[in-house]
């Protein structure tokens, strides 16, 4: 089994669920007593958000590759970076590092076109749905047709991340938000959605909508594990 090397802490509400998911991933393929190998390596968020919002993306590039690095160091044999919106600091992580990155898109990419399904709404922070690294992926890399919520709904699915469910809070209210959204981008012919941010699925899950759910914090661990266990 190799060792996965985990950026941690954005937030740590999703980065417990990453880890949780690997462990009970590789018991269930291995059985008996076994583990995932892994490290993480987690970041102060306090920080990451005001350098996000202040869009001082240079930093954060430095900071994320920083953080790869040092798993690089410590024995990693695979870099998972435990968040959708920092995957924008793609470029700065590879060029810092030796060993593979697994891109969440990618992985989500793959799972889409395996149902294939070909057009989906993303939902995430506005960073993940507003610029282009994330969408680009999907459409160049798996030819599949992305489409994002409203400006105004976007701004209620920002506030309702940074808000609460980086901060472990889950609202029943926030989820009848969410439903609505992604009602409206069904009626605007999604196929699937996104869950495009690793807190998303403390909310929703597939039993809450009518359209499949592509539940990005599952996708990128199992398929991390299966990468360690090739
Ligand atoms: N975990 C979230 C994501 O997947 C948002 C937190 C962050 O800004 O990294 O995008």
């Amino acid at each position: 089994m190799k060792r996965i090397g985990l950026i941690g802490g954005m937030s740590w509400e999703s980065s417990i669920v990453y880890y949780e998911l690997l462990n009970k991933k590789v018991r269930e393929i291995l059985g008996g007593h076994h583990s995932c190998k892994s490290l993480m390596d987690t970041v102060d968020f306090d920080h990451i958000v005001k350098l996000q919002h202040e869009g001082k993306w240079e930093e954060l590039d430095e900071i994320m590759a920083d953080s790869a690095k040092r798993l690089e160091k410590a024995g990693a044999d695979i870099i998972v970076l435990c968040t959708n919106t920092m995957h924008l600091c793609t470029s700065a992580i590879k060029a810092s590092i030796t060993i593979p990155f697994l891109h969440i898109a990618e992985a989500t990419g793959m799972e889409i076109v395996s149902k294939g399904i070909k057009k989906v709404a993303l939902l995430g922070t506005k960073f993940t749905m507003e610029k282009d690294f994330y969408k680009k992926v999907l459409a160049d890399q798996f030819g599949i047709e992305v489409i994002i919520p409203t400006d105004e709904e976007r701004e209620q699915i920002h506030q309702i991340i940074y808000g609460e469910l980086v901060q472990g809070e889950i609202k029943d209210s926030s989820r009848e938000v969410y439903k609505t959204i992604i009602k409206n981008l069904e009626n605007r012919g999604a196929e699937g959605v996104i869950l495009g941010c690793t807190e998303i699925p403390l909310l929703i899950s597939d039993s809450d909508v009518n359209i499949p759910t592509f539940d990005t914090t599952t996708i990128h661990a199992v398929k991390a594990v299966e990468w360690a266990l090739k």
